[in-house]
């Protein structure tokens, strides 16, 4: 039997070291286990992008935003399938939020103009490895916290009446946790028989994420009753070249004006609504590939300080198609000529007109973005599938991250943060609201547990 401690914190990514930290500000002695050797899991491996709205550093940036637009967008994206009482949490602990980052120690750069689902630019980005190993620091500051690394928690365990009261460690010991365990292991994108069987249509897409993404959080709240929310709403990331299984090589061109057409040389798709419904949208074409094409005036506009935006790092390693005329290119990626360019033609049409009668394409993202032409040579082409960088749904919980069963009681002593939970991304998913909602709700998550 390890020593007792108030709460137990299954994973050591954003969502647990938040739920760490906020549970020892409290005053909660907090044992915290991570299975691999280091902390970090897909946290560590992000873009570390996190939508927040309202914030001076979009001030400063001239950008006017507001945590009912932001709700709004949410709701927008995720197509009215979220709860609305988790998204309306999130965007009122939001602002908190990132002010409690910073306190902590997290460094955060000017927002980023170009992201999905957003309707004004809100992308706070930090150093995603080195924002896990503050929260970390903060909460060892604490002298509250027992860090276990190489320890994965296997179960949960009960009191006589139910409530979750610690948990048994794989090596087979108990830990009891007198206020309750917080679920934050993650999602299962790692997990091939449970991605499977929840995302069939992703099985020829790349899978990236922490090395322990196997939806052990997601088992054992199962275990204890637990409903789920979003199962049906595993979703990859379009724009990923299909060659590697790094974290790297993804682009979002299309969000710069491309446009993306399949092997058949036709467009398929509103290249301008979130790169997770554009990943669905790839999934259904032949091979399972698209190309983002575009000319130089829109190649021009990369952002090397953006990764999904560095078009000329990717030239650089070879990965885009290039010819002076449509018709080489379409050549090289062995596309009928005359289809592409006719794709081309037709869809400069509908720029100048400023309607795409097609598919309704009326932005370069989201809602911001005035469409371009692509018509002056060179033309470039890269080669995009779609990735699952997470899996986003799960546990269902309310917003006091504590866990429910269907019958929408809570299961006492048993709360979830982060991406082991569902319900609050809905069908899709804004940039930025993945990591955003591992640090809101690990917070909320750990601040309850620990009765502050
Ligand atoms: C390449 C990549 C880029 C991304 N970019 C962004 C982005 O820019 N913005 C955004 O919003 N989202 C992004 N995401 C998604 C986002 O990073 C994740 O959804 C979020 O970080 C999940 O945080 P978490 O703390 O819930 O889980 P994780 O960070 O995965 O942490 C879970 C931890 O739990 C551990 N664990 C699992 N099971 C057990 C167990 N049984 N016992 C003990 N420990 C266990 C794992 O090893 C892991 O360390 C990206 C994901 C990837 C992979």
């Amino acid at each position: 039997m390890a020593s007792p401690v108030d709460i137990v914190v299954v994973g050591g990514g954003a969502a647990g070291w938040s739920a760490a930290l906020a549970a020892t500000e409290a005053g909660a002695r907090v044992a915290l286990y991570e299975k691999l050797g280091e902390s970090g899991g897909s946290s560590a491996l992000s873009g570390g992008c996190l939508a927040f709205a309202g914030t001076d550093l979009q001030r400063a940036q001239g950008v006017t935003d507001s945590p009912d637009l932001l709700y709004r967008d949410l709701v927008e994206v995720g197509q009215g399938v979220n709860d609305p009482a988790l998204v309306r949490t999130y965007c009122d602990a939001q602002l908190e939020t990132c002010d409690w980052l910073r306190q902590a120690g997290v460094r955060f750069s000017p927002v980023i103009e170009t992201a999905s689902g957003q309707s004004v630019p809100r992308v706070h980005t930090v150093d995603p490895a080195d924002m896990v190993r503050t929260l970390k620091a903060a909460a060892e500051r604490t002298g509250l916290i027992a860090y276990h690394p190489n320890e994965a928690v296997a179960a949960l365990e009960t009191d006589p009446t139910g409530r979750v009261c610690g948990a048994r460690l794989e090596g087979g010991a108990s830990v009891a946790a007198s206020r309750g365990v917080i679920l934050a292991s993650g999602g299962f994108a790692k997990n091939h028989d449970l991605l499977m069987h929840y995302a069939p249509q992703y099985a020829e897409a790349v899978f990236v994420a922490g090395a322990g993404s196997h939806g052990d959080g997601l088992r054992m709240g199962l275990e204890q009753g637990a409903d789920v929310r979003d199962m049906d709403y595993v979703k990859g990331t379009f724009g990923k070249h299909p060659t590697d299984e790094t974290n790297d090589h993804s682009l979002q061109a299309v969000y710069k004006g491309a446009i993306a057409v399949n092997q058949d040389g036709q467009r398929f798709v509103n290249e301008s609504i979130s790169y997770k419904l554009l990943g669905d949208a790839v999934m259904a074409q032949p091979w399972h590939t698209a190309y983002q094409i575009m000319d130089q005036g829109i190649f021009d506009t990369g952002d090397d300080r953006v990764r999904i935006l560095d078009f000329g790092r990717r030239l650089e390693e070879g990965l885009f198609y290039v010819a002076d005329t449509l018709e080489e290119l379409a050549t090289q990626i062995e596309i009928d000529p005359d289809v592409l360019v006719a794709t081309v033609e037709r869809y400069n049409g509908y720029v100048d007109a400023g309607h795409d009668p097609e598919f309704g394409r009326s932005n370069l993202v989201h809602k911001h973005g005035a469409l371009r032409r692509i018509e002056t040579g060179p033309f470039y082409a890269y080669p995009s599938t779609a990735v699952v960088f997470g899996t986003y749904c799960g546990l269902r919980i309310d917003t006091s991250a504590q866990v429910l069963r269907a019958d929408g009681s809570g299961i006492d002593g048993l709360y979830a943060a982060g991406e082991v939970t569902g319900g609050f991304h809905g069908a899709a998913y804004m940039t930025g609201s993945a990591l955003g909602k591992a640090v809101v709700f690990g917070r909320i998550a750990g601040a309850e547990a620990a009765g502050a």
